[in-house]
Formats: structure tokens, sequence, C-alpha cells
């Protein structure tokens, strides 16, 4: 049956449209009335270089989007009752899979699925969010806020006082939160599987809140990436003055 040739346009023109971020209000409402917001497709075990994990894909019913879920060892065993380790990651296909220098998501994901091997327990939740939740078409728009080609060469983009544009100042700069994530998704996977004690691999103060809020019982745990360079420090600096990330300039030596 499937939608007409018009329809199917319209709703994934709607899906990349970089305006679909201020439709999050309308999520975060379904949230509250206790209406399914995931639908799980599909899992599988999945062998990888940190260990056996159980693969678990679940539709975002709000959005149309994919998330995935990471449990090490067999799915069927977890211990719902013990605090589970876990990282809640958003999307950075820059960083992640094109290894882009500018943000520490690839080295952050790295070391969350280290620990996870280290002490043979914990999830990896990975949400289809990126750019700061307002999507990749508004990240493209920041980035390009944020770099430009000079020379042959990138280089940052000045503000008047000479200091640097960051990414965050780009999406502000553009009518963007700088904070747009949503991490009912989040929840509700955990939920799914009986989970609601987990100690969170996070330095962000509003990703605890964002799942405590959802009925999850949350320990902050932190996770340091030392920068690479100049620009991943200035991006890290930017996540503590201007989103209150707890990261301090000893975490960044
Ligand atoms: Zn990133």
């Amino acid at each position: 049956m499937g939608l007409t040739g018009r329809a199917q346009k319209e709703l994934f023109e709607r899906m990349w449209s970089d305006t679909a971020s201020l439709e999050s209000g309308n999520l975060r409402v379904a949230d509250r009335q206790h209406v399914p917001i995931i639908k799980r497709l599909g899992s599988t075990p999945l062998p990888t270089e940190y260990g056996g994990f159980t693969y678990v894909v679940f539709g975002d019913l709000t959005n149309g989007q994919f998330h995935t879920m990471m449990i090490y060892g067999d799915a069927s065993r977890i211990k719902k009752k013990e605090r589970l380790l876990l990282r809640v990651h958003s999307a950075c296909g820059t960083s992640e899979l094109f290894h882009a220098t500018n943000c520490e998501c690839r080295e952050e994901l790295e070391e969350a699925l280290k620990r996870i091997s280290k002490a043979k327990s914990g999830i990896v939740i990975y949400l289809n969010q990126e750019g700061a939740g307002n999507g990749i078409t508004a990240k493209t728009k920041a980035y390009s806020n944020a770099f430009e080609w000079k020379n042959g060469k990138i280089v940052e983009r000045k503000k008047k006082d000479g200091s640097d544009v960051s990414v965050y100042d780009a999406y502000k700069k553009l009518g963007y939160p700088q904070e747009n994530r949503s991490f009912a998704a989040a929840a509700a996977m955990l939920k799914e599987f009986g989970i609601r004690k987990v100690r969170l691999m996070t330095n962000n103060p509003k990703k605890v809140e964002g799942l405590k809020q959802y009925g999850i019982d949350v320990q902050p745990y932190g996770i340091h990436i030392k920068p690479k360079n100049n620009t991943m420090k200035r991006h890290l600096e930017a996540k503590a003055k201007l989103l209150g990330h707890s990261i301090k300039s000893k975490d960044l030596e």
C-alpha cells in the first residue's frame, strides 16, 4: 500500500529538514502521556573487539529514526537488580565514521565500550540525534559557521573579539537550541529490558536529569577524554562553559 510518491517525498523532506527539531516539543508532551515511543524491531548476538554483545534495534515512533542498544553478553541474563554501567551516546557520524578531529565523540564511545568490556557488564544506547539533537542538516549549518576554508586549509571562524566561534555559539546564532536532545527513548529502551538503576558514564548533568525524569535511578560516573588538539580542547571548554558539563581544566591536560 505505502505512501504515494508525493506524500513520501513530503514526509522525507520533513524528516530531513533542519527545522524538524522545532517539533521536538510535541514529542516531549507525548512522553508525559505514557504513549509508547519506541518499538523493538530486532536483535542479534554480535561479536566485537570489545567482547560479545547483544545488539538491539529500535524504531522511534515519534520521528521514524532508528536507535540501537549494545548489551554486553546475553541480554536474557541481564542482572536487572544491579546498577548497570551505561553510556547513552548520541550519534556523531562526522567523528565516529570519518574521524573528524573537532570533537571527542568517537574517543568517548570507545572509552565506554572499553570500560564495559573490562567490567564484563554494561550497555551502550546509541541515539540517532546528531548535532546536539538539532539533526544532521542543522549540524552542517553550524559547522560551516564555525569552520571555513582559507588558502586550502580549514580554519576556525573568529568572533568580533577575536575568539573562536564554537559549534554551540553557531547553533545559538542560527536560532537552534544549544542542547536539544531528548533521553525519553533511552529511558524507554532501558525499561524494555527491566532496567531501572544505572551508573551513567557522562559529564552532562542534563543527561542525568533527562533519564531521571523518566523514572531511571541514575548515578553519574565521569568520562573524561584528553583533547587531541586545540580545536577539540576548545570544544570541551565550550561544553563546560555553555552547557554546564562537569569538565575541569585539569581534565583537559
Ligand atoms: Zn561529535
